[in-house]
């Protein structure tokens, strides 16, 4: 079975988010299924010098606006169709966004291409290679279903990983897609007179899924699906979510060589040493109480707003914050402020930092992930397997890997961390304190701890059920 992913980011070569760590570690995940795995990816200058062995694999006179070339190589174990094509993606940065910090103008181009180039190489457009499906992720790769529906080619997953990025264009951008004219209509790209990338790739996939079982019923609502609830509603039959591993290797706390002090679930004292590390890193007061972390983008989307304004609760319960995140100004700002009327008690680190991320998964007590909707989320995925208790808003893929420490669930032995609803500072608020008490009971925690470690968080449940949806395409 081969199969071709399309995306726009792919772990380590390019990554805002985790959409990067899903396309990077599927690949391999996948081979243990039979199912062989090239991805297409835009040439950005950072793929573009991890190639190895590149081969000339198609040409293209004219690829939205300039000459391109298709090389087939490798990367860090990866078999990779990356599009050279400088007019497009020769830009260092961000995928998306100029220095000016906005979309870059040209983005509808960009990423057609991206959605143009899979189809064509999942269609043969080297007799070399023909993939059994299609498999596109997000809205910049979501003209790829759509190219291979209206251009006879193969079977198409599209994946959704956050709704919230459709991708839409005004009418105009039709004209450049070199689409028939059909495509352009409400089982097309067609989004309210406009072009919706994600919107197209929703209509035309053989198959929907998303990254977690509550994440797929959620957008179906008008509260979740931000407008494309009623597409999905109709499509509901071909939707499914299928729940996100994480790259065990690289998030190995037995292993992990970017932190001081390696544990595994029987050496829990051990992580006293990353504490100790982590405090320093944020000037932090160093203590044996409870220290909470946050590693995420600083936005609305993820409760970062609210969770700002609950900081002083935070501390209020005697506990400590270290957070690593960048985002929004006005959070980054707030976040900022609070590090400064509690100094020693919050530390704030404004940027992205990978190193740093695992050093806090490895050194704090608990992961907060406050989210007013959360996809699936990696982060409480890599706290439960550091025995970092992640705290959590129950929405999408939080709800579906953590399991709130309420009575039954302690009585059960089956807790592994924190839930609550809704996302606002009251309830945040009683869930801080209600930790911090929790924290107290050290047997508690350590069994919240050591049930987290136990969970399978790796790879290989999703891509068994990636490998049979394939299958389940192919056969139909
Ligand atoms: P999203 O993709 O919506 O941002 P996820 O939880 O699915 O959220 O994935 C976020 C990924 O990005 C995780 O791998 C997380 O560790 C990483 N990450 C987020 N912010 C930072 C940061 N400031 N520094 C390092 N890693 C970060």
């Amino acid at each position: 079975m081969k199969v071709l992913s399309a995306a726009s980011e792919l772990f380590p070569l390019v990554k805002t988010g985790g959409l990067a760590d899903v396309t990077g570690a599927l690949p391999s995940a996948l081979s243990a299924e039979d199912v062989e795995v090239t991805s297409v990816i835009p040439g950005y200058p950072a793929v573009m010098a991890a190639l190895e062995k590149a081969a000339a694999f198609h040409a293209y006179k004219d690829l939205f606006g300039g000459p391109a070339q298709l090389l087939r190589g490798t990367a860090h174990g990866l078999d990779i169709i990356a599009i050279d094509a400088p007019h497009l993606f020769d830009r260092p940065g961000n995928p998306y966004l100029g220095k000016d910090g906005l979309d870059w103008p040209d983005n509808a181009g960009r990423f057609a291409a991206l959605g143009k180039a899979a189809a064509d190489v999942a269609g043969g457009i080297n007799h070399r290679y023909r993939a059994d499906v299609l498999h596109c992720h997000d809205w910049q790769a979501a003209l790829g279903p759509v190219y291979a529906r209206f251009l006879d080619g193969p079977k198409s997953v599209m994946t959704v990983h956050n709704i919230a990025f459709q991708g839409q264009f005004p009418a105009t951008v039709f004209g450049l897609l070199g689409l028939p004219q059909q495509a352009f209509a409400i089982d097309g790209v067609e989004y309210y007179g406009n072009v919706g990338y994600l919107k197209g790739g929703l209509a035309t996939a053989d198959a929907i899924t998303t990254v977690s079982p509550t994440y797929a019923q959620e957008i179906c609502t008008p509260e979740y699906g931000m407008g494309l609830d009623g597409l999905l509603r109709a499509r509901r039959h071909v939707l499914r979510g299928i729940v996100n591993g994480i790259d065990t290797d690289v998030w190995n706390p037995a292993k992990d060589a970017l932190i001081p002090a390696t544990y595994n679930a029987t050496t829990l004292k051990k992580r006293v040493a990353n504490k100790r590390t982590l405090e320093a890193r944020f000037k932090i007061e160093p203590g044996d109480g409870l220290l909470h972390g946050v590693i995420s983008r600083l936005t609305w989307q993820k409760g970062m707003d609210i969770f700002a304004a609950s900081l002083d609760a935070l501390v209020a319960t005697g506990a400590r914050l270290a957070l690593l995140g960048t985002g929004e100004t006005a959070i980054e700002n707030a976040v900022f402020e609070a590090s400064m009327r509690h100094p020693g008690r919050i530390g704030v680190i404004i940027g992205y930092d990978e190193e740093l991320s695992h050093l806090l998964q490895a050194g704090a007590d608990t992961i907060l992930v406050p989210s007013r909707f959360e996809p699936c989320g990696l982060t409480q995925l890599y706290g439960l397997r550091y025995g970092c208790v992640p705290v959590v808003a129950r929405t999408g893929g939080l709800n579906d890997t953590v399991i709130d420490a309420n009575a039954a669930a302690l009585q059960a032995q089956v807790a592994t961390g924190f839930q609550f609803a809704p996302v606002d500072e009251a309830t945040l608020d009683h869930t801080l304190a209600r930790t911090a008490e929790c924290f107290t009971d050290q047997k508690l925690w350590r069994g919240l701890q050591k049930r987290g470690m136990e969970q399978d968080v790796s790879w290989g449940r999703s891509a068994a059920a990636y490998a049979q949806l394939y299958r389940n395409l192919v056969k139909a």
